[in-house]
């Protein structure tokens, strides 16, 4: 029997949300900018303190809540078989150059959890987001999928034979890593010239090129023609990276999220589409691209469904009770 109350976290490089939910929908969610100073304990114990709070919006009992999932930005290593974040944009002692406000190498994550929680379940954002769409969302009734997103940085989360891929260390779907132009100066957060994520993510756009990849695309969408330029070599190398995923798992179906094609995506979409679609389509063919079916909170209900009993996941279909994330009072902690 699940306990009446559980608790999620999304982890992101600039922002940490703790719901509070029951088995009816979430009841409280508090949002904060990411610790990034102090000791390395400093995020787990934000986390804690932010589940404390939403607690307490909720009218619930902080000291009845034993299981927490979590939903966070990676990668992961595994310390004394724990999982510690080892992720760029928030361990400002990974990189040398590195502009963040410690020196930190790893936070250890799952070890200050558990000093609070009996059970912790962590999964990378876009494999939590991927379940979140299988169980909710746009990917029901796919058993190999993927879901994509393309922000700030470029993520996956992959599901081949109905089960979700997670590799030796919850690394698995790191493919905007994937190596794509020896010719490319374009330098991605992990230290890599002409990766993926290098030559398209949000970040690595502006770096580049001086503009936001907002500014971007619009000017391009407006008849720029440097701006076309880029937007069309974007578009190719995205389309590249679904095509070699493709080649690599047998997909079928993609669901896209992130800003970049949440803004863009009606346009993109040809031309990544031709990437896929003119080769190998033994492959290829009938792949498709589709939109996400949470949007805003697919992280923070992906949290949640990690730790879900089957009773609960019934009655949060029954009640579509992801749509109530959008009904929730906005609460910044102070
Ligand atoms: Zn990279």
């Amino acid at each position: 029997m699940q306990s009446l109350y559980l608790a999620g976290l999304d982890i992101g490089g600039t922002k940490v949300a703790a719901t509070i939910s029951d088995i009816n929908g979430p009841l409280a969610r508090i949002t904060e900018p990411t610790a990034k100073t102090g000791t390395e304990r400093a995020l787990g114990e934000q986390g804690i303190r932010l589940l404390k709070e939403a607690c307490a919006k909720a009218s619930v009992n902080f000291d009845s809540i034993d299981t927490v999932g979590v939903s966070s930005c990676g990668p992961f290593i595994k310390q004394d078989n724990l999982i510690s974040l080892v992720a760029p944009n928030i361990c400002g002692g990974i990189n040398e150059h590195s502009d963040l406000p410690n020196r930190w190498k790893s936070v250890p994550l799952e070890s200050v959890l558990r000093e609070q929680f009996g059970t912790v379940v962590i999964e990378n954002d876009c494999v939590s987001a991927l379940a979140a769409e299988r169980a909710f969302g746009a990917l029901q009734q796919a058993d190999n999928c993927a879901y994509v997103t393309w922000s700030t940085g470029i993520g996956f989360g992959l599901c081949v034979d109905g089960r979700l891929l997670r590799g030796k260390n919850g690394n698995a779907g790191h493919a905007g890593h994937m190596l794509m132009s020896e010719d490319s100066r374009a330098q991605c957060g992990c230290g890599n010239f002409g990766d993926v994520e290098a030559m398209i993510s949000g970040r690595n756009l502006e770096t580049q090129f001086g503009h936001s990849s907002a500014e971007l695309f619009n000017a391009a969408r407006a008849g720029d023609s440097k701006a076309k330029a880029i937007a069309d070599e974007s578009a190719k190398w995205f389309g590249r990276a679904l095509f070699n995923v493709t080649a690599v798992l047998d997909i079928g179906q993609f669901v896209i999220g992130g800003s970049v094609w949440q803004h863009h995506g009606d346009w993109l979409l040809p031309q990544v589409m031709q990437e896929i679609e003119t080769r190998l389509p033994a492959l290829t063919s009938g792949v498709t691209l589709l939109n996400p079916g949470l949007e805003a909170y697919v992280a923070d209900i992906g949290a949640l469904y990690l730790v879900m009993s089957h009773d609960w996941l019934d009655a949060w279909r029954k009640r579509q009770a992801w749509h109530q994330f959008d009904r929730l009072p906005v609460h910044e902690s102070q």
